[in-house]
């Protein structure tokens, strides 16, 4: 076969290929081609990369769905992808109506709204109590062991939820309805004042995720509370916030200077622009946990040691990168590139390479790197772009 360019070396029939310049050779097959098409920079990776960097991808599409009759869930751990251990997530649908019951487990709860309406509701131990609708783009954040709930409205709802601990398990969260049945029912009698009898008709079963009718307007579900308005407000309207703009794409910061209840996660709202990119940089504070929600991009993590891997991703795939790894992020395709950077951290912080190397003294920075003036007139200009 006549060689024209390394881009046509790729590609056979159509069909991706693992040749790059002289290295390589075909791939006959066995083969699962759609996941080498979605996944070119592991199928031939750049030949920048080298050493063993562990998997730092993991799609929601490859996660154990649990359907239950109101909605369905998935979770994305530890255990499916073993390097993240500062966070976990969950993506879960609720139809309309439909009820993520109420329940509380140890981690804290980071949401975004990817799709639809819900209804939250929420108390904290100082007896505060909070009840609030949210749609596209706006978040919610329980801290770890407040109890509460989602609903689905008219619409129903999509959303990512994302937990403070690698480990953390959807399935295994402190349920009202389980409480009832793992409690003697003469115990429940003493404990409310009422009869036996009276929990003859409580559910055989944990609830989870329940089908209910959609409930009425916001106005008609508060509950009178003797406290008082909670003082820091479960729910936030991320996608409002004025967007940082930049050369490439816009960002957005959501952390505890912002959104005091998200006190133990921070995130980053980013779009970049086909073309664009976010620039090189790291997050000298943790590990970041990525969640793509549209568009498609690469990412190559720098490891040190001589060490680097590129992956790529697209929207429903989770990303992750450990802490203090040199990374950027390119749309690789024509539309807007979204997505989450999340930190389990009470505040975001990046180190942009452009940054450093612009506030630097230039002679310093030209004795490393040997840069023509027209790279060091650049890096001067670079003083703060974050995309
Ligand atoms: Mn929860
Ligand atoms: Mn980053």
């Amino acid at each position: 076969m006549q060689k024209t360019s390394q881009q046509d070396n790729h590609q056979m029939n159509g069909v991706p290929q693992p040749i790059r310049g002289h290295e390589g050779g075909t791939d006959p097959g066995p083969r699962n081609v759609p996941l080498d098409r979605q996944n070119p920079d592991i199928l031939t990776p750049p030949s920048t990369d080298a050493g063993t960097i562990p998997n730092l991808k993991f799609s929601f599409s490859m996660a154990h769905n649990r359907l239950q009759p109101g909605g369905w869930a998935r979770e994305v751990t530890a255990r499916e992808l073993p390097i993240a251990t500062t966070l976990a997530g969950v993506n879960m649908r609720l139809n309309p109506g439909g009820v993520r019951e109420l329940h509380w487990h140890k981690e804290a709860e980071w949401a975004y709204m990817l799709y639809g309406r819900a209804r939250i509701t929420g108390i904290d131990p100082n007896g505060y109590n909070f009840v609030d609708d949210v749609g596209v783009g706006d978040l919610w954040n329980f801290p770890a062991g407040y109890p509460h709930s989602i609903q689905g409205l008219e619409e129903g709802c999509e959303f990512l939820l994302v937990f403070d601990n690698g480990t953390f398990s959807e399935n295994e969260t402190f349920l009202l309805s389980d409480w009832f049945l793992r409690t003697p029912k003469e115990v429940l009698a003493k404990n409310f004042g009422v009869e036996v009898e009276d929990f003859a008709s409580i559910p055989s079963h944990e609830l989870y995720i329940f089908q209910s009718p959609v409930p009425g307007p916001l106005a008609s579900d508060q509950v009178s509370d003797p406290v008082g308005p909670l003082p820091r407000p479960f729910s936030h309207h991320m996608l409002a916030q004025e967007p940082l703009r930049l050369k490439g794409g816009t960002v957005r910061i959501t952390d505890s200077t912002n959104f005091p209840a998200a006190s133990t996660i921070a995130a980053a709202f980013v779009e970049v622009e086909p073309g664009g990119m976010r620039e090189l940089h790291w997050h000298p504070n943790n590990d970041e946990w990525q969640y793509y929600i549209e568009g498609q991009g690469r990412m190559t993590v720098f490891a040190s040691t001589g060490k680097a891997r590129t992956f790529d991703y697209q929207a429903g795939d989770v990303g992750y990168v450990p802490f203090a790894m040199g990374h950027y992020i390119e749309n690789t395709g024509d539309t807007t590139l979204r997505f989450l950077e999340m930190f389990k951290s009470d505040h975001y912080a990046d180190v942009s390479l452009n940054q450093w190397l612009a506030l630097t003294p230039p002679e310093l920075v030209q004795a490393h790197l040997n840069l023509n003036p027209t790279v060091m007139a650049a890096l001067r200009k670079q003083k703060r772009p974050i995309v």
